[in-house]
This record gives structure tokens, sequence and C-alpha cells, in this order.
């Protein structure tokens, strides 16, 4: 009986340990990279990123940010940190992130002012689409799915840890974006984790999908990096120290951007090589290119005018002169050359 026992032990064990390549103790195994830690903020003074943090506003300048159409950030930039500016519009990065750790802090005007969804709202949208508000839920009763924190018409905080108005506030937020398969199939929801003001208010929360005002959306397929925006509800709320680090496989993957609109529109053309006509076009917030006749690839930024696919040896340099296209360079599996706009 015992034999079975033990027997029945090291087939069910046997699995687990296999997956793990490193013995325990293992001296050979690989230590994870060091990090300054940084420093924690004060209502006074913001603290220090990690050391390994892409900062994202460090209270000088809009550097890292965008009007929603490409254009520079319009929002009001004051003595350590940026307000929110009525009809300005939302605000987001250039860069776009996956799976990742995102610090932020806001403060709501004080004195407060309107009640409900009236008072110091704003709110952060993971990928431009996931949405964990900002409100100023100090003593201001609204629907529970739409409070400080909430992530927005799905999930109430497990509890309210705001501070005063005028108070400067933080969110820690540990996000996974949604993933599809091959054929458009969702196979796994977006995953939030949220820290308000140090207090856990989600704890590894599945959204039903996007968020939005007054209704479920479905999950729509979209790309597994995004910009982060922030929103302008018509409310002067305040932000600084904003850093974000990309973990998983995120971290490792190459470094993409959102190009402006406009300029997806200048590079969309036909480019001569030779006999054969290089397509370009514009897809939704990306390029595609022509591979073969019936075979287009995504295009990612990498910055303005460097665009890469992911599925093949692709990368594609614009050259523009005097605001045209003069034509692109391309790589091709290692080969590269200049192909003229026709
Ligand atoms: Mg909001």
């Amino acid at each position: 009986m015992k034999k079975i026992f033990v027997c029945l032990l090291i087939f069910i064990a046997l699995p687990a340990f296999a997956q793990q390549h490193w013995k325990t103790h293992d001296w050979s195994r690989p230590r994870p990279p060091v990090v300054n830690p940084g420093s924690f903020s004060t209502q006074q003074q913001p603290g220090q990123p990690p050391s390994d943090a892409i900062v994202l506003f460090d209270g000088k300048d809009f550097s890292q940010w965008r009007s929603m159409d490409g254009e520079p950030a319009n929002w009001a930039l004051k003595d350590g940190y940026f307000e929110t500016v009525k009809g300005a519009g939302y605000i987001r990065t250039y860069r776009n992130f996956g799976d990742c750790q995102l610090h932020l802090e806001f403060a709501t005007p004080y004195p407060p002012r309107g009640k409900s969804q009236g008072r110091g709202n704003s709110g952060v949208f993971l990928m431009g689409r996931y949405e964990v508000q900002i409100l100023d839920s100090y003593e201001n009763i609204t629907y529970a799915d739409g409070q400080c924190a909430a992530i927005y018409g799905q999930y109430p905080p497990l509890v309210n840890a705001s501070r005063k108005p005028g108070e400067w506030q933080t969110y820690d937020i540990i996000f996974h974006g949604p993933r599809w398969d091959r054929q458009g199939n969702l196979i796994r929801k977006a995953r939030i984790t949220v820290f308000h003001n140090g207090v856990l208010v989600h704890d590894n929360a599945e959204l039903w999908g996007p968020t939005d005002w007054l209704k479920a959306r479905p999950y729509k397929p979209h790309s597994d990096k995004g910009y982060l925006a922030l929103q302008d509800h018509g409310n002067p709320v305040r932000f600084r120290n904003i850093w974000i680090r990309e973990i998983g496989e995120s971290a490792v993957q190459r470094k993409e951007v959102t190009v402006a609109p406009k300029l997806l529109d200048l590079y969309q053309g036909d480019y001569q090589f030779g006999d054969w006509i290089f397509k370009i076009r514009k897809q939704g917030d990306h390029l595609k290119a022509q591979a073969k006749s019936d075979y287009w690839v995504p295009l990612f930024a990498e910055n303005d005018t460097l665009f890469y696919s992911k599925e093949l040896e692709l990368e594609v340099t614009f050259h523009v002169e005097d605001g045209n296209v003069k034509g692109i360079t391309r790589q091709l599996t290692g080969s590269k050359s200049f192909g003229k706009r026709k």
C-alpha cells in the first residue's frame, strides 16, 4: 500500500517538478537583474521611480504625451504637474505598452465642485480601452462601479481608499492585456490589479470587455500593445510622477509607438522595386504592407519613420523631404533596397 502511495506521489509530483528546470537552491540559476527601487512620494514631493521604469512624466514636459490626433499634448503644464484642460480632449502616450506595472499620481480639485460624476472626474485607460476611474470620491456619492478606482462600469473598488480633494493620491496598477488566437478567438481576458493609495482595491479582476458608459461592450481583437490615455472629463485633475514597467513577454518585445494618423495617410501608397510594386496601406491606426498578392502583413512603428512586421523579417523606413515621401528603404530577410514612391 505504502509503495503504491509513493509511486502515486511521484507520478503526481513529477510533471510539476519537470516543469521547473532548476534544482532547489541551484547556484547556477541566473539571478534577477538588480533594480534601484527608488523612493515613495510624500504630499510635498513625488518619489523616485525604480531604475528600470520608463518615465512617462517627471513633472517637466509632455515629451511622452500626445493629443489623440498625434499633435502635441495641450493640457496645462504647471509647477511639477500637469492638469486637464476642459475641452482639450484626452491625451495619450506616444509609446505603446502591453502587460505592465503602472504608477500614477493624481489630485482632484480643491475646493471640490460639482457632485457625483461631475466632481474631479478623469480616468486612466490601459491600451486606450480599459478605464480605471479617477474621481473625487471623498464624501461624494455616485454609482459604485463609477466611483474612484472603479474599473468603470464593471467593478467597484473593494474599498473606498480615497484621500481628500487636493491631496495627492496614487494608483499602482498591474495589467495583463487580452489575447486572441490567429483565428480571432479570445483566449485570455484582460486582468487588472489595483492599489489605491497603497490599499488593494482590485485583486486580479477579469474584465468583461472594454469599459464604457451605460453599456457592456464585447471584446474585439486588437494588438497586444496600446497607448495609455488620460481622460478629459471637464474637471481640472492634476497628475504627477507617472512611470511604467513592461512585464513578461511585453518587456522583451520590440519598442512600439502610435504614429499620428496624418503621417500614416502620408506614407500609404505604392513604391517601385524593379518590376515589383510594393503596396502600403493604412488600416485603422496601423499600416499594412503587401508581402504577396493576397498576403498583407500589419506594420508596427518603432518611431515616426521606421516600421516593422511581427510576422516577417521585414522593415520599412520612410524618407520624407519637404513634407513628401520620396521613397522607402525596405529590409526584407536581411537584404536592403530602396524603392521610389510611384
Ligand atoms: Mg472617468
